[in-house]
């Protein structure tokens, strides 16, 4: 993965831009009404205007209420998501279905803090059989959209689908850190949480040119902390229901560049994987690089039927 990626300035969930051309007048306004109305109504008058538009004003009502979504939040784009309605906003109690007791742990590829804390994220850690940096920054499309900050959305939008079907949902985290986790903490949290089924979702950083998507499984691997043999098996089974639901729902392909066309790819390098005691695989979504994967991935409709693909396969394994 990259080091030297620049990333784009924060886009702003909140748009404010309606509001100030009102704003602007607000003073001129407020003076003439106050001028032509008797004093008891001035008063009125001034306390609504000075006030700001009532909660009867639809688009700021419902762009707060929006925002307050850690999806729409991290969308940027309050109304283009789905996920999190500001109905369901409050937690609620968990919704009973299929996955009702099953618990998921969503693990989100790489955190948009990580490239200012080279140091932290470059500190090595025991994956088991090796030793390895404690997280990477992640890539970045050609125009800057960061993988850390679309593994975070589609993580929010999966988390809100299987919570639909009664499952406990976890993530490994929610952006409210400064970088991090390490991998050997990502991995942890799955195993803490005695997971059913842990999905790390990513988006990868190959040549323009190289397409689709693949499943990571892990090797069979021990030494140290790392015994993968009784996840192997059921990580597979995940793997393979995930690689093919997210094909059906997002219409993309398996990787053009690896895995032989299968979408799956066996890897023994990788700590989140090694240190597992419960059945997980990695998904890199897309290649950020090659612009028309990352039209995909940049789109919130497309992360919206990756997410899909993502619940699906995991719902699948858990017989929901
Ligand atoms: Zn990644």
């Amino acid at each position: 993965m990259r080091y030297d990626d620049s990333p784009p300035p924060p886009e702003s969930a909140s748009s404010v831009s309606p509001d100030r051309p009102w704003f602007a007048r607000r003073p001129a306004l407020a003076v003439a009404l106050a001028a032509l109305a008797p004093t008891c109504l001035a008063g009125w008058v001034l306390t609504q205007v000075l006030s700001g538009p009532g909660s009867g004003a639809p688009q700021p009502a419902g762009a707060r209420l929006a925002a307050a979504s850690p999806a729409a939040a991290a969308d940027g784009k309050p109304s283009a998501s789905p996920s999190r309605p500001p109905a369901a906003a409050p937690a609620a109690a968990p919704a009973k279905g299929p996955l009702t007791g099953r618990t998921v742990v969503i693990d989100p590829g790489h955190n948009t803090g990580n490239f200012k804390h080279g140091r932290e994220i470059d500190r090595q850690v025991d994956i088991g059989t090796n030793r390895k940096e404690c997280d990477t920054t992640g890539t970045t499309t050609n125009s800057g959209y960061m993988e850390a900050e679309f593994s975070l959305n589609v993580a929010h939008r999966a988390r809100t689908l299987l919570e639909a079907k009664g499952a406990k949902v976890v993530l490994t985290h929610d952006g409210e850190r400064p970088w991090g986790p390490c991998i050997d903490e990502r991995a942890r949290i799955g195993n803490e949480a005695a997971a059913d089924a842990v999905v790390s979702v990513h988006a990868d950083g190959a040549s323009a040119g190289n397409r689709g998507f693949h499943v990571i499984l892990p090797a069979r691997v021990k030494g140290g902390a790392a015994d993968t043999a009784k996840i192997v098996g059921p990580s597979r089974d995940l793997g393979e229901r995930l690689a093919s639901n997210f094909a059906r729902t997002t219409g993309s392909s398996p990787a053009n560049y690896l895995g032989s066309g299968t979408g799956l790819v066996v890897r023994d390098d990788l700590g989140g994987l090694n240190l597992s005691t419960r059945p997980k695989v990695f998904i890199e979504c897309g290649n950020m690089r090659d612009d028309k994967d990352a039209a995909q991935l940049t789109s919130p409709e497309w992360r919206q039927k990756a997410a899909q693909g993502i619940a699906d396969g995991i719902t699948g394994f858990l017989g929901g």
